[in-house]
């Protein structure tokens, strides 16, 4: 296996693992948003998805692309609602573009709009419906926008506020889709759960190259 193979390998792990700590330490703000305007189960969601999908990919064997499809499937069993599906499909969505590399900025974006298409045809959210595309979507955007010969993770850096400013434009929105649409205004005055824990995993895979490659 080349060295590149094997760095995304790790990553890929290491990212895992960040992204699962990130949502044990945010379990508890993440059930609050939801209970706002949802049954409130976001954070404990994302916790045992992630501590699924962590289990899977250590248990498993294959590149980067290969890990991921498998903490993907994992994390749709395990962790149950609309997100534990949703997510659960992006991540092996994002798998499978990966594949076997490169593990460069243009095979990433590539992977990444064909997760925010299969999520958007699974879960028939537009941007403005108050949901985890409210960030997803200005993320792959602002990384499609990037010049395609910038390292990865540079593009990657200067998406991320991109994500951000996405959840907090989710404030003011009242949902359309999920649970919280029910509740019609009432879910206006916080941002979407969904939009804040997605941030968190973008955010996640940043922290493992500060870790490696300080900026
Ligand atoms: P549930 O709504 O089943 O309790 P969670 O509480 O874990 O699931 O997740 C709620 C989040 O899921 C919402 O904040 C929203 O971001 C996201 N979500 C719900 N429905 C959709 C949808 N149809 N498309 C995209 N995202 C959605
Ligand atoms: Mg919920």
């Amino acid at each position: 296996m080349k060295d590149a193979e094997k760095d995304a390998e790790r990553v890929v792990r290491r990212w895992l693992t960040y992204a699962l700590e990130s949502m044990v330490a945010h379990e508890q703000e993440l059930g609050l948003l939801d209970a706002a305007a949802g049954d409130g189960d976001h954070g404990a969601t994302m916790v045992r998805g992630l501590r699924a999908a962590h289990a899977a990919a250590k248990a498993a064997n294959g590149s980067a692309g290969d890990l991921l499809v498998v903490a993907g499937a994992a994390f749709a069993d395990a962790g149950g609602g609309a997100s534990g599906a949703l997510l659960g499909a992006l991540i092996t969505t994002v798998g499978r573009g990966l594949g076997d590399g490169p593990y460069d900025l243009t095979t990433t974006t590539t992977a990444l709009q064909a997760g925010l298409a299969t999520i958007t045809r699974l879960g028939k959210a537009h941007p403005g419906d108050k949901t985890l595309i409210d960030a997803l979507q200005p993320f792959v955007d602002a990384l499609t926008a990037q010049p395609a010969d910038q390292p990865l993770i540079v593009a990657w850096r200067a998406a991320l506020p991109a994500a951000v400013a996405g959840v907090a434009a989710t404030q003011t929105m009242v949902a359309k889709r999920g649970r919280a649409a029910k509740l019609g205004e009432r879910s206006q005055g916080h941002p979407d759960p969904g939009a804040v824990s997605l941030t968190y995993l973008l955010q996640a895979m940043s922290a493992v190259w500060d870790e490696n490659y300080p900026s």
